[in-house]
C-alpha cells in the first residue's frame, strides 16, 4: 500500500497541470434519509476541474447516495448541488452533462456494443459518419477495438466494464462518475483497469468522481481522496497526506496503516 501511495504521488507530480482551482462540482450542505434513515448528514465537497476524486468508505456510508445527487438520481432534502458554477439541485439527471458508470448492468443488452455506444450520440443528433468515428476512437481508448458486434453477453466482466466507460466518455461528458466501477472483477484485472482508467482520466482530462470501498484503489489511483464515515465526511486529502496523517480515529482505523 506504502509502495502504491508513493507511485501515485511520483506519478501525479510528473503530469501536468492537475486539477485547477475551478471547481466542476460543488455540494452545499447537503442533507439527505430515508425514512429515518439519515443517509448523508451534512456534506460539503468541491471536485476540482480535471481532477480524480474518490469518495471512500465502507458499505452503507453513503458514497453512492452522494454520486446520485451529483448525477440528479435524488435530490438532497437540503442543501444544494453545483456543476460549473449553475445550482442544478432541481435539474433533471438527462439535462446534466455526465456520463456514469456502475458495478454492474451498465450496458444495453439487447444492443451490440457498436449500437450501445451510438445511443447516446443518437439522442444528441450526431450524425452517422460522425458517429462512426466517435466511437472508433472511444473503443480505441478503452482497448476494445473490433469488438463492435458483440452483445454484451459475448463480453467478459472486465471487457463489458470497458465498453460502459468507453460508453460513458463517446458523448465527451462533463463529468465523469463511476460507481464501484470494478468491484465484480477479479484481482488481476482490477489492478489492470486501475491503472488503465487513471492513465486515460489524465489523458482526457474529464473531471472523474470516482466510488470505492476498497482503501488501496482509492490510493492508488486518486489526485484526492474524501474518506466517508455513516453520511459524514471525515477528510478530504491527497492521498499522501491521508496516508501518512489520518486526521480523525475512523481514518486512521479504515486506511488500515499499522506502523
Ligand atoms: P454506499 O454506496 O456507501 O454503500 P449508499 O449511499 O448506497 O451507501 O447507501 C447509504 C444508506 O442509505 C444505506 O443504509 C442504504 O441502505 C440506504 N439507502 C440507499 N438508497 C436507498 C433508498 N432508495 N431507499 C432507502 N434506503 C436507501
Ligand atoms: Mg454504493
Amino acid at each position: 500500500l506504502k509502495k502504491d501511495v508513493e507511485i501515485n504521488r511520483q506519478h501525479l507530480e510528473a503530469v501536468q497541470g492537475v486539477g485547477s482551482n475551478k471547481n466542476d462540482v460543488e455540494i452545499k450542505g447537503a442533507f439527505k434519509q430515508f425514512g429515518a434513515n439519515v443517509v448523508l448528514n451534512g456534506i460539503d465537497l468541491e471536485v476540482k476541474q480535471g481532477e480524480l476524486l474518490t469518495l471512500l468508505g465502507p458499505s452503507g456510508c453513503g458514497k453512492s447516495t452522494t454520486l446520485n445527487l451529483i448525477a440528479g438520481f435524488l435530490d438532497p432534502d437540503r442543501g444544494e448541488v453545483h456543476i460549473k458554477g449553475n445550482n442544478v439541485t432541481k435539474v433533471p439527471p438527462y439535462k446534466r452533462d455526465l456520463g456514469m458508470v456502475f458495478q454492474t448492468y451498465s450496458l444495453f443488452p439487447h444492443m451490440t456494443v457498436y449500437e450501445n455506444l451510438s445511443f447516446g450520440l443518437k439522442l444528441r443528433k450526431v450524425g452517422k459518419a460522425e458517429q462512426k468515428k466517435k466511437i472508433s476512437k472511444a473503443l480505441e481508448l478503452v482497448k476494445m477495438s473490433g469488438l463492435e458486434n458483440r452483445y454484451p453477453r459475448e463480453l467478459s466482466g472486465g471487457q463489458r466494464q470497458r465498453v460502459a466507460i468507453s460508453r460513458a466518455l463517446v458523448v465527451e461528458p462533463e463529468l465523469l462518475l463511476l460507481d464501484e466501477p470494478l468491484s465484480n472483477l477479479d484481482a488481476k484485472l482490477r489492478h489492470e483497469l486501475r491503472a488503465e482508467i487513471k492513465r486515460l482520466q489524465k489523458e482526457i482530462g474529464v473531471t472523474t468522481i470516482f466510488v470505492t470501498h476498497d482503501q488501496e484503489e482509492a490510493l492508488s489511483m486518486s489526485d484526492r481522496v474524501v474518506v466517508m464515515n455513516a453520511g459524514k465526511i471525515e477528510q478530504i486529502s491527497t492521498p499522501t497526506e491521508i496516508y501518512n496523517h489520518p486526521k480523525t480515529e475512523f481514518v486512521f482505523q479504515f486506511i488500515g496503516k499499522s506502523n
